[in-house]
């Protein structure tokens, strides 16, 4: 997930970036024999206690016997879905390219034409960099440091920064971008009925602002690649006569931006990123930033700007003015080079994987059809998604998924009601969200019409110029219209699930509606202990530290009495120190205030999906299956849903980065504050698992 998005996934709660012992009974048994078991048997450990370690036992030995393959950085059960539905996607790609003729605009003409015009990369390397020449020369031409943030405006306008919106979700996306203005129309946050123009942080192009002070030999290694990759692509675009001079300018730029920058935690704090200023306001604040005309380079007509983070634009405002403008040009000439480059000619594309190599860990390449399916996703991805919903997401899917999230809701509304921690007047209004919420299951109503967008299978890089025209329009369209609470944020075919906090609504792609997250003729033991854990994470969401600042309609507007929100803090605290004792890497304790608002959406989310659950009539009927009861199918189908192996940059990087807690610990984390958990598995005091009843934490 791009810099771009640091802000916007702070925002939007994702999912991402899974016994022996116990209960004896008389109950029936089914056969081994007479299904298939969504649960994954032989991946236990049962030489581990799961009152010692539940994530060891329920993943044991697949964790011992599974190896990440070359082309990953990770390997688990949310990437070994996302592989399967790229095969999924490149059948329906496949047979679009196969279509002879197909009438210009129809999403089987735009999908198959941008996927073939990845795969021909005879005109790839043809091309070389010339769909990209005239913007070197305009940058080249620049005299004037005004014409710095004119050239900002224009790249914005270009649709240089606007195709890659949609690559977020797929949790692979690590790398920053050099977008340094990130302009944006998106809800009011606290008028969640208003757009506005959203001006946040950007301009970096590691991850985030941590990779530029890292001091362990590790990170010095992944500032010396890029300062490398730096002027490698300066280099080889011919851009400049001293690129490793240059390079060293142009991190030093960007470090400056990086000190400016904020950090994950504050970026969790809305009311740290609200800042509603008049153009002219922001103007005395950022004097070399001309934002009339910024602005009407861009053609946007408003008064008012939603700045997220002043003090960075500050910061840049007096770079613009005491960096040499040659340097700034050599940044822009970069930045607009590296924002192309998987998708340029080799020695670009190659360029960049190294990079990324030793940022991710990842050994090999992806395939070139992997790469094509993954881009057809995240630029014209609702194309794609009305032939993928098509053929891979029955209405059978979707009456299960609205019946589970209803019964799940029921059970949150019974949590509420029971809190001994909360008042009676703020359980009402928490009720009245929990009903207003709206819950989206697999597909817009209505699909984005990319119908005018010119797609030709022998040019990549116009392709994608185009579509991010296509989105710049969209996007700065909505300006000043009332939000569009219909909009899917995210792809049909994208394997995770959001909260959007400004529209109280939870959304779930259809990709993720498959196995190991919904098994169609599974169990609901296993069900509920996947999905329906997923669906109550993303709907504790608008109830964890951050999401509870928005009231019903999606507005930042507090609802609690001072005593409720102090009770709230007091429990939110404890699962932060739960988090902070736990240590990866061999001494990297997890950052428990990083990881706060997923942790709080971890916990609950399992205790509701316990709850309606316990309603079914498979917990009535308690009849083991493969030796398990249904409680302890529940538990493990949880457990098995988090399973996943990382290479150690590819955790290094979860952990500074990414706000969810390593699989392990988001497998053990919330059970081991469960007594139902304790009961299923026969837990005891003095085991691992255990938690005495003082630390113990219930917060929904
Ligand atoms: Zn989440």
């Amino acid at each position: 997930m791009k810099q771009f998005f640091l802000n916007k996934t702070a925002f939007l709660l994702l999912v991402i970036s899974a016994m022996a012992a116990g209960v004896i009974s008389c109950r029936s048994s089914i056969g081994e024999t007479a299904f298939k078991d969504p649960i994954d048997l032989s991946a236990r450990d049962t030489s581990v206690s799961p009152a010692q370690d539940f994530f060891e036992y329920a993943n044991g030995t697949w964790l011992k016997n599974t190896e990440i393959p070359a082309d990953k950085a990770r390997v688990g059960s949310f990437a070994t879905l996302a592989d399967s539905v790229l095969v999924q996607i490149k059948g329906i790609l496949d047979s679009c390219m196969a279509i002879k003729s197909p009438k210009a605009g129809t999403p089987a003409q735009l999908a198959g034409g941008l996927y073939a015009s990845v795969l021909d990369t005879a005109a790839v390397e043809n091309a070389g960099l010339t769909p990209l020449r005239a913007d070197l020369a305009r940058i080249a031409a620049i005299k004037e440091r005004g014409d710095i943030i004119r050239e900002i405006g224009l790249e914005n306008k270009n649709g240089d920064w606007f195709w890659d919106w949609y690559h977020w979700g797929w949790d692979d996306i690590i790398t920053g971008t050099g977008q340094l203005c990130t302009i944006y129309v998106f809800a009011d946050n606290k008028n969640s009925n208003l757009t506005r123009l959203h001006c946040d942080q950007g301009g970096l192009g590691l991850p985030n602002k941590t990779y530029y002070f890292k001091t362990d030999s590790a990170g010095r290694h992944i500032i010396a690649v890029y300062k490398n990759y730096i002027a490698n692509i300066l280099s080889l675009s011919g851009e400049s006569p001293e690129p490793k001079a240059d390079a060293e300018a142009i991190f030093s730029l960007e470090k400056k931006l990086a000190e400016a920058s904020s950090g994950r935690e504050e970026l969790y704090v809305p009311e740290k990123n609200y800042h509603l200023m008049s153009v002219a306001e922001m103007q005395s604040l950022t004097p070399n930033i001309q934002w009339r005309q910024l602005l009407n380079t861009m053609d946007i007509r408003t008064d008012t700007l939603l700045v997220g983070q002043p003090a960075f634009y500050k910061t840049l405002s007096g770079l613009l003015k005491s960096t040499p403008i040659s340097v700034w040009k050599k940044y822009l000439s970069f930045h607009l080079i590296n924002q192309y480059a998987p998708w340029l000619s080799a020695p670009y594309a190659n360029a960049a994987f190294a990079l990324r190599q030793v940022i991710t860990g990842q050994k090999e390449r992806a395939a070139r059809w992997k790469a094509a399916s993954i881009l057809v996703n995240s630029t014209i991805g609702e194309a794609l998604g009305e032939l993928y919903v098509n053929r891979y997401f029955p209405p059978s899917y979707k009456k299960y998924m609205v019946n589970m999230v209803n019964n799940l809701k029921a059970a949150f509304r019974e949590h509420i009601k029971n809190l001994d921690w909360m008042s009676d007047s703020t359980k009402t209004l928490a009720l009245d969200k929990l009903n207003a919420m709206v819950a989206k299951i697999g597909y817009p109503e209505k699909w984005k019409d990319f119908s005018s967008v010119n797609i030709r299978k022998d040019s990549l890089i116009d392709n994608l110029k185009r579509i991010g025209q296509w989105y710049y329009h969209y996007n700065m369209d909505k300006l000043p219209k009332p939000t569009d609470r219909s909009e899917w944020l995210m792809t049909s075919a994208t394997v995770n699930a959001y909260n959007n906090p400004t529209s109280n609504d939870i959304n779930f792609p259809a990709a993720i509606l498959q196995p190991p997250f919904y098994f169609p003729n599974g169990d609901d033991a296993v069900n509920y202990g996947s999905i329906g854990a997923v669906i109550g994470h993303e709907m504790t969401h608008s109830f964890d530290n951050m999401g509870s600042k928005y009231d019903k309609d999606g507005s930042l507007k507090n609802w609690w009495t001072k005593a409720d929100q102090k009770e709230f803090d007091k429990r939110a605290d404890m699962i932060v120190k739960q988090f902070d004792q736990y240590t990866v890497l061999d001494s990297v304790h997890l950052n428990g205030k990083m990881e706060e608002v997923e942790n709080i959406a971890d916990l609950g989310g399992i205790a509701i999906a316990y709850t309606a659950f316990q309603k079914t009539r498979e917990v009535q009927k308690d009849t083991l299956i493969n030796g398990l009861t249904p409680n302890q199918r529940f538990f493990m189908a949880n457990a098995q849903i988090w399973r996943s192996k990382l290479r150690p940059q590819r955790l290094a990087w979860l952990v500074t980065s990414n706000g969810h807690a390593p699989a392990k610990y988001r497998a053990n984390g919330p059970v081991s504050n469960m007594p139902e958990f304790y009961k299923a598995f026969n837990v005891k005091k003095g085991d691992k698992m255990y938690r005495a009843d003082s630390v113990r934490v219930k917060i929904w």
